[in-house]
């Protein structure tokens, strides 16, 4: 299958686009050419001047909280966790997980992003892994690990349907690793996703330093995300979380970290030299009022940046350019400099930067000869955004999901003229409805 994308302009790097058309064979990109070069397709897309990015390479997100948009606000992280989105993920059924995960992978693509780091919760993983199959979007999941239930007061007590012993979790880990790491032509990965230190084992966290070597997998897991979270860990484990994770062999390039709010010189060190990798959530980060992360100060140490949403309570949405905007306005503000985190950083962050901690590098985040076919058709003339230039700076700073008209995935459409071709979203968003009422009056007993 051969598809030409005519009259557009190509964010191929750089700050602005270029007038090029693009070329896709099968899942790659296989030319970019001259505007007006004749090229026979099997179809023909005419953009009529829209723009083309790399689609987005979103590295932390819950999909299976998206249920819970809304039902967890103006609370802080502990609180948020043990009052609300513990109990809530622990009523969730095989259905409702699954329908959560659908809404989560729809408005993911619909907001550009073609690929994502999905931690699930301890039990129903495989149900998101069936909706990112089924929705066509590109992801490493993992099911949530949680085997050290001895945990702190302020944590308040595990729901018991999360409860399981250190050889279950593995073993469960290790089975849904067989079954999804590589399916889907490969789109879908399997990673290790202990939640946190406060909820996992030594014991554990060395069997994953294990076994993410054996199978060349992530580990993914939330470190530094509140001062509170790192005293606990500090006082229970005898170090800071990033320390820790050092002393017990997980940094490295295979290691994503969500936060790395509370870090000193020491950590940032500790993260540049293993190259371990960082997913950023700056909107999540606000909301449950936890602080902003060093962002600019861990680029230019030289650790590997990527950016997130976390979970749609903690958002509350799932949207890349909010994502951008906040994350380049915070580092200007909480250091009154206007050049801190410029907009073509911060897109590269949001693209390529996602891309190289998933260790996807080389196949998705640019726009290339030879990359997969992972992009979106973006409209930048639209009212809130013209006259401004085709631009990255339009995108980062006025730029918005309602923008992007079509995505690609694996030379895939996968949201083709604001629709999502074989998926019914009215059924989808009637039966989550009725979804959400089920688990919430569950979860409230
Ligand atoms: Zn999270």
């Amino acid at each position: 299958m051969k598809t030409l994308l005519k009259n557009g302009y190509l964010f191929t790097g750089g700050s602005e686009p270029v007038r090029q058309e693009l070329v896709v064979e099968d899942d790659r990109i296989s030319a970019l050419l001259a505007p007006g070069t004749v090229v026979e397709a099997d179809a023909v897309v005419d953009l009529q001047s829209r723009a083309v990015i790399p689609g987005f390479v979103q590295t932390h997100v819950h999909l299976c909280q998206v249920l819970f948009r809304g039902r967890a606000d103006d609370l802080a992280l502990l609180d948020w966790l043990r009052t609300r989105i513990w109990p809530y993920e622990a009523a969730h059924d095989e259905d409702s997980t699954y329908l959560s995960a659908l809404l989560g992978c729809m408005e993911l693509l619909a907001g550009g992003a073609t690929s994502v780091c999905v931690m699930e919760s301890v039990r129903h993983a495989d149900a998101a892994a069936r909706a990112m199959e089924e929705t066509g979007i590109r992801g490493v999941f993992g099911k949530a690990m949680m085997d050290y239930t001895d945990t702190p007061a302020a944590l308040g007590g595990m729901p018991d349907a999360f409860i399981e012993t250190t050889q279950e979790s593995l073993d469960r880990s290790m089975a849904l690793l067989k079954r999804w790491n590589g399916a889907a032509e490969g789109r879908i990965r399997y990673a290790f996703m202990p939640r946190g230190i406060l909820t996992t084992s030594e014991e554990m966290l060395q069997e994953l330093c294990r076994l993410g070597r054996e199978y060349g997998v992530l580990v993914h897991t939330h470190a530094c995300e509140t001062v509170p979270e790192s005293q606990l860990v500090e006082q229970r484990r005898g170090l800071t979380e990033i320390k820790y994770l050092h002393r017990m062999g997980l940094t490295g390039e295979r290691l994503l970290l969500a936060h790395c709010l509370c870090i000193d010189d020491e950590d940032m060190e500790i993260l540049r030299s293993t190259g371990t990798g960082v997913a950023s959530c700056p909107l999540a980060n606000l909301k449950l009022a936890s602080g902003v992360a060093p962002l600019q100060r861990m680029k230019n140490s030289g650790v590997r940046l990527s950016l997130g949403s976390d979970g749609a309570p903690c958002n509350n949405n799932l949207d890349m350019f909010q994502e951008m905007k906040f994350a380049a306005l915070l580092q200007k503000g909480i250091n009154h400099d206007p050049t801190w985190m410029p907009a073509e950083d911060i897109f590269r962050i949001a693209t390529e930067g996602g891309a190289r901690v998933l260790g996807m590098e080389g196949e998705t985040g640019v726009l290339a000869i030879g990359m997969k076919a992972d992009l979106a058709v973006v409209d930048m003339n639209r009212r809130e955004a013209a006259p401004a230039p085709l631009s990255v700076s339009t995108l980062v700073y006025a730029g918005n999901p309602g923008m992007v008209t079509d995505t690609m995935v694996d030379g895939r459409w996968v949201y083709r003229n604001g629709t999502f071709p074989g998926l019914d979203e009215e059924r989808i968003r009637a039966h989550a409805a009725e979804a959400v009422e089920r688990v919430l009056r569950r979860a409230n007993g």
